[in-house]
């Protein structure tokens, strides 16, 4: 697998179909795998916070969540090609589920929206075990809740706590979690329940989709400019390297 370095993050070139290929491997094994979205934010965000960027570099896959990504990766002469996007894994980790009868937990969001996706996901993958959730607001413990996951043994467990909580909360608690994948999966539980709705089919089609939520929704609106200001840093930061370099 390459791996390419942006800001000091790393991000792997790699597909829907390859992640798929290596998922057996990690049942057959008591090898874990963490299916981590690498984005604008958290590259830009992340760059003073160790522990994100120590979670970021241990993690198996490294996927190119964002147009943001790929423009970037292009503009340092780097190979990838196309987008990752979370919640789209997430639906294909659902399929692998449902056709090979494993099964799932969910921790994060509100208690209503996580009872939501766990409903709608029951009804389009009835050969998937729900194991269990937890909504992202409860009063239980962390100690409470690893105890609550590993009771009921998923092989799957999707994180929505949003950035940078998710990251933080899977970086402290991977190695006392028995499941085989895990994946942080930021607002999908939203759109899975339909408490936020996708973007019309025509922005999924050319790509767009966080274009046309980033215009409808207040909160995400600030994300349309931390687009050109990540190409700008990244920029800064490919002279000053290649700078430091001819130097040393
Ligand atoms: N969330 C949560 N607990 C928290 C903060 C956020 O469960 O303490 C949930 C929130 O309800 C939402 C998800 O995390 O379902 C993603 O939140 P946000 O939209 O802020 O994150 P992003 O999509 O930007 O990663």
């Amino acid at each position: 697998m390459i791996t390419e370095e942006i800001m000091g993050f790393p991000v792997d070139v790699i597909t829907y179909e390859d992640i798929m290929k290596d998922l057996p491997e990690y049942f057959q094994s008591d090898k874990k795998m963490s299916a981590i979205s690498v984005n604008p934010q958290i590259i830009v965000e992340g760059q003073n916070n160790s522990e994100i960027s120590k979670f970021i570099k241990k993690s198996t896959h490294r996927i190119p969540d964002g147009i943001g990504i790929v423009l970037v990766s292009k503009l340092l002469g780097g190979q990838v090609k196309e987008r990752v996007a979370g919640i789209e894994l997430m639906y294909r980790f659902l399929e692998y589920a449902d056709t090979n009868k494993k099964s799932i937990f969910l921790y994060g969001a509100k208690p209503e929206v996580v009872a939501d996706a766990a409903d709608k996901i029951q009804k389009d993958y009835p050969n998937l075990t729900l194991s269990g959730r937890i909504d992202g607001y409860t009063d239980l413990s962390e100690a409470e809740i690893i105890e609550k996951i590993n009771d009921n043994q998923p092989d799957f467990l999707f994180v929505a706590l949003g950035f940078p909580k998710q990251e933080e909360w899977l970086a402290r608690n991977i190695p006392q979690l028995d499941a085989s994948v895990f994946q942080d999966v930021g607002g999908s539980f939203d759109v899975l329940s339909g408490h936020v709705k996708r973007a019309p089919q025509f922005f999924i089609d050319v790509h767009l989709e966080w274009l046309y939520r980033s215009l409808t929704d207040r909160k995400r609106f600030k994300r349309i400019l931390q687009l050109p200001i990540f190409v700008i840093k990244i920029l800064f930061w490919k002279v000053r390297t290649r700078n430091d370099k001819k130097s040393s």
